[in-house]
């Protein structure tokens, strides 16, 4: 079988794990898996490098927006082998890669004890992809999700102006029932303004607990 990103032959050995199918065999060889940085503990909130609450979700902290996320973890860092596999993975529509780190997000979700969430993707970016990247990652990992939110853009057409007008924000309730706990999933932290956006929305709207799970913290 050969490495899903570098397309070199892996070694082709069983080891006692694959003999009592403890894990699915590997998609990617030693050496990519090996040139990935995961993201190390910090930040309380985002999961940033250094203090037990960073700079920017201080600041998060003393707006609106205080307390909207209860917690998060970044699963690896923003490194060139990272970058390189995010673009593939954005831009290339190479469903496939979607297993790589499938069972790694599906673990920090399933920690979490709640309902998964996925942040819904840009409606032009969803022209170009085939498929939503997010979602489907949780399938490959075997996560139940709910959707629960709709970008404000998708429904803004069937809007007057009046109402468009009054429609603030990122995101819009798809009025499903809302879990109390819920664990917001997205591919990459950058600002957490997005996350917290939805988690604010959700918030509002009822729900007690809010984390997230994002693969990479940019
Ligand atoms: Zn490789
Ligand atoms: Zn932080």
């Amino acid at each position: 079988m050969n490495c899903y990103l570098c397309g070199n032959k892996m070694a082709s050995d069983p080891s006692w794990r694959d003999l009592f199918f403890l894990d699915k065999p590997e998609t990617i060889c030693r050496l990519c898996r090996d040139s990935f940085e995961q993201a190390p503990a910090g930040c309380r909130i985002c999961g940033a490098s250094g203090l037990e609450l960073c700079g920017e979700c201080s600041h998060w902290e003393t707006t609106e927006f205080a307390a909207v996320l209860d917690s998060g973890k970044c699963l690896y860092s923003y490194n060139p082998a990272m970058k390189e596999f995010f673009h593939q993975y954005k831009f290339l529509q190479d469903a496939v890669l979607a297993e790589v780190f499938a069972e790694e997000l599906a673990k920090s979700i399933k920690k979490t004890r709640a309902v998964a969430v996925p942040i819904p993707m840009n409606h032009l970016k969803l022209k170009r992809r085939t498929f939503a990247q997010v979602d489907r990652m949780l399938e490959f990992g075997g996560v139940d999700y709910l959707h629960l939110l709709i970008k404000n853009e998708e429904i803004q057409g069937e809007k007057t102006r009046e109402e468009r007008r009054e429609t603030r924000g990122l995101f819009a309730l798809n009025g499903h029932p809302l879990p109390k706990k819920i664990v917001l999933v997205d591919d990459m932290y950058t600002t957490g303004t997005t996350l917290r956006l939805a988690a604010k929305l959700l918030k509002d709207a009822g729900a007690e607990e809010i984390t997230f799970v994002a693969l990479i913290r940019a």
